[in-house]
């Protein structure tokens, strides 16, 4: 009788001993959810943008660079937990109400952990080529042909002066336009969408090209991921005519 009421209690021990365990540990996960800013995982491998982009660069451009910005923006809202509830995007459409001893530091951590977000996801394995539906026919609409598009990206992203980016964004109406920032700064700070990104900081390129910011720029055509810069778009015309 007594050995059985052992085992009943420390049965009932156990239960409770690993129920607070489980709640202890999802409050944590949930917290760290709230809290934190994380790298993105990268949709493929290192070496997969070979040879346009090298793998060496690549790791080092998502664990340093990327992973470098995030940490940042963590360590710069550490002591604001209402805004670290805010998505990255949303802390940069209103940087002119953030309080002014962190908004240089969100504009240029967040701004680098959201543009590498969005570049990573439009550039693949066996990229390349022409968009094709809605997305190449905008193109043709605002730009005349691809080829006066590419022309023209080409062109901003040759002269970006310094580090910075050159983009296709699209306004909340569907019109496209070629743009460049400077450092991290981006087309989200305006309200418009970005939907096609090159990074032409040196970071981006100098192991493999140096300083032939021309040549990395015409190699990496060959690895744009259209399909997704399509669903960037059909998105924003979903969103548009709903
Ligand atoms: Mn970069």
């Amino acid at each position: 009788m007594k050995f059985r009421l052992f085992v009943l209690l420390s049965l009932l021990i156990g239960v409770l001993a690993a129920k607070s365990i489980i709640e202890l540990t999802a409050m944590q996960s949930k917290k760290e959810d709230v809290l934190n800013y994380h790298l993105p995982p990268l949709p493929y491998a290192y070496n997969a943008l070979e040879p346009y982009i090298d793998a060496r660069t690549m790791e080092i451009h998502y664990t340093k660079h990327h992973q470098g910005y995030v940490n940042k923006l963590n360590k710069a809202l550490e002591n604001y937990p209402e805004l670290q509830k805010k998505t990255v995007k949303a802390l940069l459409q209103s940087l002119s109400s953030l309080p002014e001893a962190i908004r240089t530091a969100v504009r240029h951590n967040g701004g680098g952990d959201f543009n590498h977000s969005l570049f990573w996801t439009i550039m693949c394995k066996d990229g390349g080529g022409e968009p094709k539906g809605e997305l190449a026919a905008a193109i043709k609409k605002y730009f005349g042909s691809f080829e006066i598009f590419k022309k023209e990206f080409s062109e901003q992203a040759r002269t970006v002066f310094g580090s910075g980016w050159t983009w296709l964004a699209s306004k909340p109406d569907g019109t496209l336009f070629v743009t460049s920032t400077s450092g991290h700064d981006s087309p989200v700070m305006d309200g418009n969408i970005p939907l096609l990104v090159i990074d032409v900081w040196e970071h981006a390129y100098y192991l493999k090209y140096q300083y032939k910011r021309p040549d990395f720029i015409d190699a990496w055509w060959h690895v744009v991921n259209w399909d997704n810069v399509a669903n960037y778009y059909r998105e924003v015309l979903n969103h548009f005519s709903s």
